[in-house]
């Protein structure tokens, strides 16, 4: 009920948890707290002092996107794996919080946003008494890589589509259609975790799964028999949450990767031509009806 409405929103209250960060294999505590508006996203470093702490989820910060998406501010401080709580953000209409976290890097839960969305349902969410914004395509913008093929075009609503082609045999060629709308992101995307091809890289095992030539290697087995291309279409909203506002647009990707997805945004926010940022009161569509049960907003 977040996504199509006219406010903005953040949090009820602050909630906490600990888990095991991918790359330092080791317990990192993370809060989500409420935020006002017009905050966004902004991260901040507990283990860090003397120097700035807080590092806003944008793409101007963007600093690797190699194996996952970090951010780093002016003073260089980085946080890391950002990628599926910002989905989880972005995919259940959470506009504005600030998360502390005590590490480099988030902890990678279990390689999907499942337990993001757990700790925002238990936060709760709630509106604000300013109407939110988006960045609207009006013109087309393409872009390619070596591997890849990404493009965002006109469309009055967030759609996304994207296509696998892995030689794995389990993974092989799959494709997705997701419509961002009130409880799409959580029904079919948030529960699909990361995955890796064995012979890449090992450690993946711990978050996520693992696939070696056609067979899983996790005792769990899938989640949806389409799971990896699901958690391509995750990584890709929680990405392109770095514009800063939510978009509207239609986006096309094959081959997909924080690299990519990372150069179409780039690529799209360069060309002023190609956006316009409105004001979710100019859009008829997406306001719910003035009557009974309209959510009163918090004037936090
Ligand atoms: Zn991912």
């Amino acid at each position: 009920m977040y996504i199509s409405q006219p406010f903005q929103t953040t949090l009820t209250k602050s909630v906490s948890r600990s888990g095991i960060g991918l790359h330092s294999a080791r317990l990192v505590d993370i809060k989500i707290s409420p935020a006002p508006a017009d905050t966004g996203i902004v991260f901040r470093r507990t283990d860090v002092s003397s120097v700035e702490t807080a590092i806003k989820a944008v793409s101007g910060n963007i600093a690797d996107t190699m194996l996952n998406s970090r951010i780093m501010n002016d003073d260089g401080v980085a946080i890391g794996t950002i990628e599926h709580l910002m989905a989880a953000f972005a995919g259940l209409g959470v506009d504005n919080a600030f998360v502390d976290v005590n590490a480099a890097e988030l902890p990678a839960m279990d390689g999907s946003s499942s337990l993001f969305c757990a700790m925002i349902n238990d936060a709760g969410i709630e509106l604000l008494n300013s109407s939110r914004k988006y960045i609207k395509v009006i013109k087309p913008v393409r872009i390619k890589t070596e591997r890849s093929e990404a493009s965002i075009s006109p469309s009055d609503r967030l759609e996304i589509d994207v296509t696998i082609d892995f030689d794995d045999p389990l993974i092989g060629k799959s494709q997705y259609f997701y419509v961002h709308d009130d409880g799409s992101f959580e029904n079919e995307l948030a529960p699909a975790r990361t995955f890796c091809l064995y012979k890449d890289l090992t450690k993946m095992r711990a978050a996520g799964y693992v696939v070696d030539n056609g067979t899983l290697l996790n005792e769990s087995g899938l989640r949806f028999t389409d799971e990896f291309v699901r958690h391509k279409t995750l990584d890709c909203i929680g990405d392109l949450s770095l514009a800063g506002l939510p978009l509207i647009g239609h986006i096309r990707c094959s081959q997909p990767g924080h690299a990519v997805n990372n150069k179409l945004l780039e690529a799209l926010l360069q060309d002023e031509s190609a956006w316009i940022v409105v004001d979710a009161a100019e859009i008829a569509s997406p306001a719910p009806a003035a009557t009974e049960a309209e959510p009163v907003p918090a004037f936090a």
